[in-house]
């Protein structure tokens, strides 16, 4: 069954800052914005639960526990939604408190097709890819607005060259301006850029 549900929400008409949001390959999410200096890093707790199941899953494994397997991936699986939630609602959140429009990069079409697991594994973990999410932020007059995220990783930020390296997965490096800054911050820049064009 397919079901479509409208719905009609009212925006607001005038938004004074962006959230722009990264969807890392280190973190969940990185998010810049211009009302505050800092990015704020997403995720911490879900990379401790993770390790530590990846611990204890192959512990269990070993001992050939399967049962017991079965039952601590579902206890992952509710404890990783719970903190993508979590972060979900602390961006919506902030959005709200400084009238901000939210920009989230948009790998074209990946949503629809299976392109591999590594882009599928990113996108899952995107809370406001899941129409949920979406549909609660719209509920607060709050827009969500797509970018193509199309080289935000491989572009400078600062200058825009694509002369850029990284030496390891969390370290940016422009050749032509010299910029150095974490990827993830780098490419949540790149998104607040575009989402301002
Ligand atoms: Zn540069």
């Amino acid at each position: 069954m397919h079901a479509t549900v409208k719905k009609k929400v009212e925006l607001r008409k005038e938004y004074s800052s962006i959230i722009a949001v990264d969807m890392g390959a280190r973190w969940v999410g990185v998010s810049v914005a211009p009302h505050r200096n800092k990015p704020k890093f997403y995720g911490k707790r879900i990379r401790e639960v993770r390790r530590k199941y990846f611990w204890l899953r192959r512990k269990l494994g070993r001992e050939k526990k399967l049962r017991a397997i079965k039952k601590i991936e579902h206890k992952e699986k509710r404890i990783v939604n719970d903190e993508l939630h979590k972060i979900a609602k602390d961006i919506v959140d902030e959005a709200e408190r400084h009238n901000a429009i939210i920009a989230i990069g948009n790998l074209n079409g990946v949503r629809n097709n299976n392109k591999g697991r590594k882009v599928n594994r990113k996108v899952n973990s995107i809370p406001f890819y899941r129409m949920k999410e979406y549909n609660k932020a719209s509920e607060r007059g709050i827009l969500v607005i797509e970018v193509p995220e199309f080289n935000t990783s491989k572009q400078c930020s600062k200058c825009g060259s694509m002369n850029t390296k990284r030496p390891s997965q969390g370290v940016f490096i422009c050749k032509d301006c010299g910029y150095q800054i974490n990827a993830d911050v780098n490419g949540a820049k790149n998104i607040l850029k575009r989402a301002h064009a």
